[in-house]
């Protein structure tokens, strides 16, 4: 990408899409556009295409989605699935018709399998059935991939999707019900300290793993993978590493100095046993992330305690 390109970048007030213009400007690229949802609602065909039509970006980052954590997924199953599907069918066909010069499109680590082998390959996507709680926007997701895959095909346009696993940090959704594990956790262990509660509540057995990348450091892949990576297969993102949710829980206690007792409620859902990428393929093109997981979650908890009363 030249610096005065015309980027657009889709979702720009989401955790991903924040973090990639922050990170688009700290680069030095100059001509970016956005569209707040009340300016142009994805899920629109005619909206979508008569932007593209005025407009004609030359780079498109597809970060715009509906998302949500564990409980949200299978309590609003048809959301998900309807507006992650309109929204990558609109933009990718929109971006086709207008001559984009490339499209990135974000899927998510939750389109694999559920009973993956661990690490999780690239060639492992639709080899076995997925998980159950989060499979409306794992299908959606993955339909997104697969029309970059088939216009790259068909038409010859270069339009690449990445796979992040788990993301956090600043910005993220804190919604107690909502919310992924480590905003929540983040929430949880801050108001037990400010509340002086006695215990803090954590889903599940705390067996699970998870890998978990830190935004900033997603954003400056996607750029670099805009700039770097031309292929027909998706491309996973993550550290190459993951955690016990019992660890992350101690990582948190520690960092909110939370010093009463934390209960796992097992009636709760694990989700998947393990969920770790094969980021090796990444790793080969020459990127690695920068943030560990204890800095990033301490920035992160930073961002919370600022911004608490604002998000409450
Ligand atoms: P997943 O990665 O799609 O399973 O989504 P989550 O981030 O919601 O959950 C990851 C793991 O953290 C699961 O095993 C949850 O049961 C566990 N977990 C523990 N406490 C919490 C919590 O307060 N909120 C959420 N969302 N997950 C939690």
């Amino acid at each position: 990408m030249e610096k005065n390109a015309k980027i657009y970048v889709a979702g720009h007030r989401g955790l991903v899409g924040g973090a990639l213009l922050r990170a688009l400007q700290q680069q030095g690229y100059t001509n970016i556009i956005t569209r707040t949802h009340q300016e142009l609602d994805l899920t629109r065909q005619s909206e979508v295409e008569a932007f593209f039509q005025s407009e004609k970006p030359e780079y498109v980052f597809l970060s715009a989605a509906k998302v949500g954590g564990i409980l949200a997924n299978a309590t609003y199953p048809a959301d998900f699935i309807y507006q992650n599907l309109a929204i990558a069918m609109n933009v990718i066909h929109a971006a086709y018709l207008h001559g984009v010069k490339k499209l990135l499109f974000l899927g998510s680590s939750c389109i694999y399998p559920k009973l993956c082998p661990q690490p999780i390959k690239e060639e492992y996507l639709l080899t076995s059935s997925l998980e159950p709680t989060n499979e409306a926007y794992a299908i959606a997701k993955i339909a997104g991939l697969e029309m970059a895959r088939f216009y790259r095909k068909q038409y010859g346009v270069d339009f690449i999707s990445a796979m992040p696993t788990n993301l956090y940090g600043p910005g993220d959704n804190f919604h107690l019900a909502h919310s992924h594990v480590i905003p929540a956790l983040l929430r949880k262990f801050y108001e037990a300290v400010r509340e002086q509660k006695a215990e803090v509540v954590v889903w599940g057995t705390g067996k699970p793993r998870r890998e978990f990348l830190y935004i900033d450091d997603l954003a400056d892949a996607l750029i670099f993978l805009m700039n770097h990576y031309s292929d027909e297969s998706h491309i996973n993102v993550g550290v190459g590493e993951d955690v016990e949710i019992r660890e992350l829980v101690e990582m948190i206690r520690e960092i909110s100095g939370f010093s009463g007792k934390v209960v796992y409620d097992t009636s709760k859902p694990d989700g998947t046993p393990r969920k770790l990428l094969d980021v090796s393929r990444l790793t080969s093109l020459g990127w690695k992330p920068k943030t560990s997981l204890r800095e990033g979650l301490e920035k992160t908890y930073a961002w919370l305690v600022e911004h608490y009363d604002a998000i409450v």
